[in-house]
């Protein structure tokens, strides 16, 4: 059996390898051949920890296993992050557990690669315009891999917590593009691309203040109550999606769906697109929304390559169990 640390996946998978891994499985999952199974999350009442599992197959690339961890509020002090999770697969000829693989620079390379993914996929080959709703730890990640999507020649940025702007100025200038923290109506009327990634519960983007012709990645929203942008942004958007089931309960459609402005069947996976069985964007007016609710299959997806690689790299342990 393999163990993978936080290290070693770091130092193993890159972007391009995420995508990939991502673009794969949304396809599968979209062609039948790969499926989450019920999600599991509990308030575990010790530590004020959320803590649950996420889990899946996917029968095109023979990947089996699930990711365990939650969110433990107080990490933070001890100067851990407040997300934790690690992923375990299991062979799926035999059920033997094959690799344990941390998890947390994982799941924010995988969530970064989805949304990148969407922007390949739905946003305008001419945006020239990112737009960052959240500077948070996710959102680095985020910025960095969707700047590889399109030609930017600038980025603009709000946070509800201002002073955590400046770290998101740092990698975009990393990434050569210059940065303007704005307000979000501002935003909202110079973007091209928005990513949202915060942990709202109430709509931050407007539907009268986003331009034609936008794709939106609302990344944020990935359970029940949480919401980044106006309901009826998202009836006037196309809106695809990772997961359907997900998207209409736990993700950003949730609120679109309970106020009745759209129903399921608007919302269209994007493994559908990646497959050609959907065109995708249809005009330069249109505008188009990925609700990002993030599925078990992504984190397997992403582990099964750092196991490869660690492994091929040398920088895996083998023990015994
Ligand atoms: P973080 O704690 O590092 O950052 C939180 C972000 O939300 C910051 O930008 C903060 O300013 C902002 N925020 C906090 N309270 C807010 C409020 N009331 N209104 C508006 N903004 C507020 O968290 P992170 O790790 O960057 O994660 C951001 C969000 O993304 C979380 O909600 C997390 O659950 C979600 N997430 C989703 C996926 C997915 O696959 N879709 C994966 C990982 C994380």
């Amino acid at each position: 059996m393999l163990i993978v640390s936080e290290e070693a996946c770091q130092a193993v998978v890159g972007r391009g390898d995420a995508f990939a891994a991502v673009e794969s499985v949304f396809s599968a999952m979209a062609s039948g051949d790969a499926y989450n199974f019920p999600v599991i999350r509990e308030a575990i009442g010790h530590a004020d920890a959320l803590y649950g599992f996420k889990s899946g197959f996917d029968r095109a690339g023979l990947v089996l296993g699930l990711k365990s961890g939650g969110y433990w509020p107080g990490n933070m002090a001890k100067g851990l992050t407040n997300h934790q999770s690690t992923v375990f697969l299991f062979d799926p000829d035999t059920g033997q557990l094959h690799a344990l693989v941390g998890g947390n620079y994982l799941t924010a390379i995988r969530t970064a690669a989805a949304s990148s993914v969407s922007i390949a996929h739905l946003a305008r080959k001419d945006a020239k315009v990112l737009g960052m709703v959240g500077a948070g730890h996710q959102a680095g990640f985020q910025l960095r891999a969707a700047a590889e999507q399109r030609d930017f020649e600038k980025v603009v940025a709000w946070n509800f917590h201002p002073d955590m702007l400046p770290n998101l100025g740092a990698v975009a200038e990393e990434m050569g593009l210059p940065f303007e923290a704005v307000e979000r109506e501002q935003l909202g009327a110079e973007a091209d691309v928005i990513i949202s990634i915060t942990s709202a519960h109430d709509p931050l983007m407007m539907k009268d203040w986003v331009k034609p012709g936008t794709h939106l990645a609302c990344m944020g929203t990935d359970t029940k109550g949480k919401q980044e942008v106006d309901p009826a942004l998202v009836a006037a958007a196309t809106v695809f999606t990772d997961e359907i089931a997900q998207s209409t309960t736990i993700g950003e459609a949730q609120h679109a769906i309970s106020k009745r402005l759209i129903s399921e069947a608007d919302i269209t996976s994007i493994g559908d697109v990646i497959n050609g069985t959907h065109p995708g964007r249809s005009s330069d007016a249109e505008i188009t929304l990925f609700d990002g609710t993030g599925v078990g299959l992504q984190d397997l997806a992403v582990a099964s390559v750092a196991a490869r690689l660690a492994e091929e790299g040398g920088k895996a342990q083998q023990i015994q169990l």
